[in-house]
C-alpha cells in the first residue's frame, strides 16, 4: 500500500486554513502506518482520496454537494448541539469533509484552533473507519425489524464516535499548540483546549434530567397516556443521542486522564447507576478488545462480535426502563413493557 495515495486535495471555500490540514493528514497517515510495527496492520486498507471544504456557508454548501451527488451518504458531527462537520462519500469512491467554519470562531473560520484541528483529526479517523469497512457485509444490520436496525445503527455510530475521538485526542498535541498563560510559551494543545470540554457540564445536565423523566415516560404508556408506538419511537431516538453522547463524553474523560469518569463533576443522579454505567461499561470493554483502528482482517473478525456486544448492552439500558424486546433481529419484534427501575 502506497502512502502517497492518501494525498488529499485541499479545497478551501471562503475560509482561511493554514498548514494544519496537511499536517493532520500526515499525522493520521503516520498513525495508520505506525500500526504496522505493532502487528495491527492497516496495510490491507486502501485509503481513499479526501477533499476538504472549510465552509463559511456550511448548510448551503452541504446541500449543494448532496444535490449534485445522488450517491452521497453522510455522517454529521455535532459539538454543543450544532453540526460542526460532515464527512460524505462521493461518487468517485473518495470523501468530502465539510467543516463548519462559522461554528469555529464567531463567524470567522480559524485554521489554528485546537477545536478545528481536533475536528479534522476526528473526521479523518472516520474516513479510515469507512475505508476499512468498504465492501464488508457486517456494516448494515441484517435485521429486518426496525428496532433491531435502530439499535445496530446506534451501536455502530457510538463505537465510531468513541474511536474517532480517541484517536483525535491522541494526535492533537502533535498538531496544535496553545500559548501557556503563565510562561507565554507555545505548548502542545490537549483536550482541555477544545470546545469539547463543555461535554462535562452537559453530562451533568443530561444525567440530571434523565431520571425520573424516562421512567415517567414508560409509566405514561402503562397508564395508556401514550401509545406503544410513541413510546418505542421516543426511546429509540433518545437512546441513540444518549449512547452517542456518552461515547463523546467518555473519550473526553479518558483524554483528561480520569481514572473514574463517573466521578467527574456532579453525576449523583440515579440515572448513572441505573442506566448509563451498566450500559456503557460492557461497550467500552468490547471496544478495547480490538485495535484502535482495526485493519480489514481484524475488523472482519472482530466487528460483528463488538456490534453484538454493544447492542446487547443497549438492551440492558432498555431493560432497566422495563422494556424487553423479543425476537430482536427477527421480522416481527415483540415489545414487552414492565415496571421501570
Ligand atoms: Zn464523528
Amino acid at each position: 500500500m502506497d502512502p502517497a495515495t492518501f494525498e488529499p486535495t485541499v479545497q478551501i471555500r471562503d475560509g482561511v486554513v493554514g498548514s494544519r490540514v496537511a499536517e493532520a493528514v500526515t499525522a493520521i497517515k503516520a498513525a495508520h502506518f505506525a500500526m504496522d510495527a505493532t502487528g495491527k496492520t492497516l496495510a490491507d486498507t486502501p485509503l481513499p482520496m479526501v477533499r476538504w471544504v472549510l465552509s463559511k456557508d456550511f448548510e448551503a454548501d452541504v446541500r449543494a454537494f448532496l444535490s449534485a451527488d445522488a450517491d452521497a451518504s453522510f455522517h454529521a458531527d455535532r459539538v454543543g448541539g450544532r453540526v460542526a462537520a460532515k464527512t460524505m462519500s462521493d461518487a468517485n469512491g473518495g470523501y468530502v469533509i465539510f467543516v463548519n467554519g462559522e461554528f469555529l470562531a464567531d463567524g470567522e473560520a480559524q485554521a489554528e484552533t485546537p477545536t478545528l484541528v481536533f475536528l479534522m483529526l476526528h473526521e479523518l479517523a472516520h474516513v479510515l473507519q469507512y475505508a476499512t469497512r468498504e465492501g464488508s457485509t457486517y456494516e448494515h444490520s441484517s435485521s429486518p425489524g426496525s428496532i433491531g436496525r435502530a439499535l445496530h445503527n446506534t451501536a455502530r455510530y457510538a463505537i465510531d464516535e468513541w474511536r474517532a475521538d480517541d484517536l483525535a485526542y491522541f494526535l492533537l498535541p502533535h498538531l496544535a499548540v496553545v500559548t501557556d498563560i503563565e510562561t507565554g510559551q507555545p505548548t502542545p494543545a490537549s483536550a482541555v483546549h477544545t470546545d469539547n470540554i463543555g461535554y462535562l457540564a452537559t453530562m451533568e445536565d443530561v444525567t440530571r434530567q434523565l431520571y425520573p423523566r424516562l421512567r415517567d415516560r414508560v409509566q405514561d404508556y402503562r397508564i395508556h397516556h401514550i401509545s406503544l408506538e410513541q413510546l418505542v419511537d421516543e426511546l429509540v431516538t433518545e437512546t441513540f443521542s444518549l449512547v452517542v453522547f456518552v461515547a463523546h463524553w467518555h473519550a473526553l474523560c479518558q483524554a483528561l486522564g480520569a481514572e473514574d469518569p463517573w466521578a467527574i463533576g456532579d453525576l449523583s443522579s440515579p440515572a448513572v447507576n441505573l442506566y448509563l454505567r451498566p450500559m456503557w461499561t460492557p461497550i467500552l470493554e468490547a471496544i478495547n478488545a480490538l485495535p484502535k483502528i482495526p485493519s480489514r482482517v481484524d475488523a472482519a473478525a472482530g466487528e460483528p462480535e463488538l456490534l453484538d456486544a454493544a447492542v446487547e448492552a443497549i438492551q440492558l439500558f432498555l431493560a432497566a426502563l422495563g422494556i424487553a424486546i423479543d425476537h430482536l433481529g427477527g421480522m416481527q419484534e415483540y415489545v414487552h413493557v414492565d415496571a421501570p427501575s
